[in-house]
């Protein structure tokens, strides 16, 4: 059980997405929290999504790491990190400063970064720390600082309700920035934004919009080049306030339509809408930046905007939305390893030396360090001696994921500062250093519209868990640097930014909040979210409405983009593979997944291929593919649908080998990055793909965990236990021997054998209560997996080996409603009875999408099919 803080409810901020909600975590008896979204924080006022709304199911003390250790001994922590200071140490004295590297996250917290960058730049003094967040935003920053002169993200959550027209391209906000997308659809509902979505997918946020673009897959640029020459022809780009106009446009001209997949009429129609559009957004994510000419892409959409002025006033402007909580506080503070702090640049000595300056500090870096991709390369190559990983999963996450992992456990020292004990990279370490997690954490979070809001502790950190910053700073002040990491607090590590903060502004930094340099301990812990600049400082509150950018000459830059498709699937390759985010899922589910809640809406990764695919392979729904490229394979279950386009199957990116046998979908993509800005290329793999020949497919619940040994398993969290998705290539010769294996129970299962149908079905029961359950098939098994999970929940009945409800009850189906456990089954049932028209009539009726409106769009597009159907 956990212990509080505080038994009263604690403002809080959501550790997921970009969006940044803030929490209101209010103490339960039983040690966990209850959530519920702040009314008055102003990114969601009061909503939060499914995977906010689900916080305290992932708070507890399971599978957590509680002490640190050496070489997987339990030790104190003065023996750890004395050895983490000497080894550090030893390789920057033998081998030189670049000997060595921090690999951090945008889920770290503004003062653990702000420690972080300052050991490393400042003290060690090398630029080799790179974050996680290079995966997700890097080439956003690289279009900023091309166009701009600075990061700086000029839009406001509140512009997507005061516009005219909305374009997400590249984003299916709809699961990956819910909240945000449920402020959209508002506004759409209530005046009538229009909506337009450029994605080759079709996702859940097409379900709000008025046109959607199936473009072809990395033709982004193309369009917005479309969109500029048409923009100058009907007269809209007369901004005097930029430079590069005219070479933009000449480029912008030359633009092959055809390159884009898309008819005239949808073209026309796209460029029409936004031209009459004085107030339009343009919300950019992951599909734009995560490409090879991601950089490029980001500069046509910035283009657009610039050249039309629309930027820098209510309702309008480019809109980079980040996927991390804080990786807009990373790039703040410096966190990446080609930008000093405060938006200042490392490139530029004045900069340098006055952050040196600032911090006292013996040395600087005179050049950028090593990014992501290059970092784990220099660690294969030997270049780095000493790695630190703190708070990411890079054996996972990465590109080439498998080599990484192979780079990292090839490393002279590694160490591994994390929450969980059991993940993808911990396993690789030489020091594992336990950290606290959401609920503990106390600092400030900075998102996607620029609002710095606070992280605050409602839970006592379990076992021996450390803050981070506390974590480096006592590393640090073993390495010699006593005075400068001496902080008690974190309320003073964000004082002493905000006053480096001041410096920065004086040397016309746009991120300047120096008026908390002074912050006192009191209004730390009662700050109010606030973006910066604030009102009254002297920037004002909108960048760039006057035209005034952070370049020498004050002019905004627009910059010539020759289109670039990526790498055409060839014959030999059929297929391009785009990845993603699922609905209820968080990175690498070390969180998300220890709810039953969130599992329930996937509980698997799937393999989304177009049925005329499928066919053409003899692949049939439910089956399982092997999926692979020359770096490595993944075994998929198979989900036909027409989202995706012929050639252009999507696989979901949350899967471990934590929680499947092979289903890190980073194992497969190459690590090949956009050359600007070091960011991956994760969503156009060329992939091969085959049916996996199961001989036998498995379906199992059980009250304790599951312990697989077969070629293919998914394991997942239930209420009152786990489940596990089962196949294999042999099939056992004893199927009882088999069950008591993977449930590691002794005693005799109830057998119920069909020999006719193939399946065999095993029941474990104590005093009339299930204990496990294992349904096998020669085909994938079909039996209701809500039924079962709910089985263990109560006495055992007839219907359990039928494997679904009797036919007096409803058999929920997939489940859609998290919030409620309303399957799609019990949906299909009430709309077609009871004539429902409306996802409000639904919820009046149901309860499902309700709650926090996360299954909205699936219940509208259910609705629509149902429409369609009759
Ligand atoms: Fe958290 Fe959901 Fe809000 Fe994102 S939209 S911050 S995941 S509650």
């Amino acid at each position: 059980m956990n212990t509080h803080v505080s038994c009263r409810p604690v403002r809080t901020t959501c550790p997921y997405c970009g969006v940044g909600c803030g929490v209101l975590a209010t103490p339960t008896a039983d040690g966990g929290l209850a959530i519920k979204g702040d009314p008055d924080h102003p990114a969601n006022f009061g909503r939060l999504c499914v995977k906010g709304m689900a916080l305290g199911e992932t708070v507890g003390p399971a599978g957590r790491l509680l002490s640190p250790r050496v070489s997987g001994r339990q030790v104190e922590w003065n023996e750890a990190l004395d050895l983490v200071a000497r080894r550090f140490s030893e390789a920057i004295e033998k081998h030189g400063p670049d000997a060595v590297a921090f690999y951090v996250s945008g889920q770290l917290l503004t003062e653990d970064y702000y420690v972080a960058n300052k050991l490393m730049k400042g003290f060690i003094g090398s630029a080799n720390i790179d974050t996680n967040s290079r995966l997700c935003m890097a080439s956003s920053v690289a279009g900023h600082r091309r166009a701009f002169g600075s990061d700086t993200v000029p839009g406001r959550y509140e512009d997507l309700e005061e516009a005219d027209c909305v374009v997400l391209v590249g984003s299916n906000l709809a699961w990956c920035h819910p909240v945000l997308f449920q402020r959209l659809a508002r506004a759409r509902e209530v005046q009538g934004t229009k909506v337009i979505v450029i994605d080759p997918r079709r996702t859940a946020t097409c379900e709000i919009a008025d046109l959607h673009l199936r473009v072809r897959p990395g033709a982004d640029a193309a369009i917005f080049n479309l969109l500029l020459a048409e923009a100058e022809r009907r007269g809209l780009t007369a901004n005097a306030s930029v430079d590069g106009m005219e070479e933009a446009l000449t480029t912008a001209r030359q633009t092959d339509a055809a390159m884009t997949g898309l008819s005239a009429d949808e073209l026309d129609r796209f460029i029409d809408l936004w031209c009459a559009s004085d107030k339009v957004v343009t919300v950019y994510s992951q599909g734009i930046n995560q490409s090879d000419s991601g950089t490029d892409k980001v500069n046509t959409i910035l283009n657009c905007h610039m050249a039309t002025g629309r930027i820098g006033r209510p309702g309008m402007g480019p809109f980079s939305v980040t996927g991390q909580p804080n990786a807009m506080g990373g790039r703040e503070v410096g966190g990446l390893a080609n930008m000093l702090a405060c938006h200042l640049d490392i490139d530029d000595p004045v900069h340098r030396q006055a952050v040196q300056q600032f911090w006292n500090s013996p040395r600087m870096p005179h050049a950028p360090g090593l990014k992501a991709v290059d970092m784990f390369r220099a660690v294969e190559d030997g270049q780095i001696k000493a790695l630190w990983i703190i708070c990411t999963n890079p054996a996972m996450s990465m590109p080439d994921a498998d080599r990484v992992a192979r780079a990292i456990a090839g490393c002279d020292f590694v160490v591994v500062s994390d929450i969980m004990a059991r993940t993808d990279t911990t396993r690789l370490a030489d020091v594992l250093l336990p950290a606290t997690g959401w609920g503990e954490k106390d600092g400030t979070v900075t998102n996607s519209e620029r609002r710095i809001s606070r992280q605050r502790p409602t839970l006592v950190p379990v076992g021996q868990a450390r803050h981070d910053w506390r974590i480096l700073s006592e590393v640090a002040q073993r390495m010699g640097w006593h005075d400068a990491f001496s902080w008690s607090h974190p309320s003073e590590i964000f004082g002493e930014y905000a006053a480096l903060s001041g410096v920065a502004g004086q040397l016309g930094s746009d991120f300047d909040i120096s008026d908390c340099a002074t912050i006192n301990r009191s209004d730390y812990d009662s700050m109010t979210p606030f973006i910066w600049p604030r009102a009254g400082t002297r920037q004002g509150k909108r960048f760039f409405g006057e035209g005034t950018y952070h370049t020498p000459t004050g002019r905004g830059r627009m910059v010539p983009v020759v289109p670039r498709l990526p790498q055409p699937a060839t014959t030999d390759v059929a297929f391009q593979l785009n990845t993603g985010r699922v609905r209820d899922h968080w990175h690498s589910m070390t969180r998300t997944g220890a709810s039953p809640r969130l599992s329930r809406h996937s509980a698997e990764p799937c393999l989304e291929i177009h049925p005329s695919d499928a066919e053409s392979l003899g692949l049939s729904p439910a089956s399982l593919a092997r999926v692979s490229t020359p770096r490595g394979e993944v075994v998929l279950r198979i989900l036909t649908t027409d989202c995706v386009a012929p050639g252009q199957p999507f696989a979901p990116i949350h899967w471990s080998d934590q929680t499947a046998s092979s289903g890190r979908v980073n194992g497969l993509t190459p690590a090949m990055v956009d050359h600007l800005s070091g960011q991956p290329a994760l969503k156009s793999t060329n992939v091969s793909i085959t049916a996996f020949e199961a001989k036998w497919y498995g379906y199992a619940v059980s009250r304790h965990s599951i312990d697989p040994n077969c070629e293919y398993w998914v394991a997942a969290r239930l209420a009152g236990g786990y489940q596990a998705e089962l196949a294999g290539l042999s099939v056992p010769l004893d199927w009882t021997e088999a069950g008591q294996r993977l449930f590691g129970i002794d005693r005799k299962p109830i057998i119920v054998r069909d020999d006719k149908r193939g399946t065999i079905r095993l029941a474990f029961v104590e005093e009339d209560r299930l204990i496990a359950a294992l349904f096998v098939s020669a085909d994938p098994v079909a039996v209701s997996r809500s039924h079962l999970a709910d089985s263990l929940l109560k006495d055992i009945d007839a219907t359990l080996l039928a494997g679904r409800p009797a036919a007096d009850r409803q058999d929920e189906g997939a489940t859609i409603c998290a919030c409620t456990g309303i399957g799609i089954n019990r949906l299909i049932a009430a709309i077609t009875t009871q004539k429902l028209l409306t996802v409000d009539e639904v919820g009046e009726a149901l309860g499902a999408g309700a709650n926090c409106g996360s299954c909205r769009p699936e219940i509208k597009a259910l609705m629509l099919r149902l429409l369609t159907d009759a």
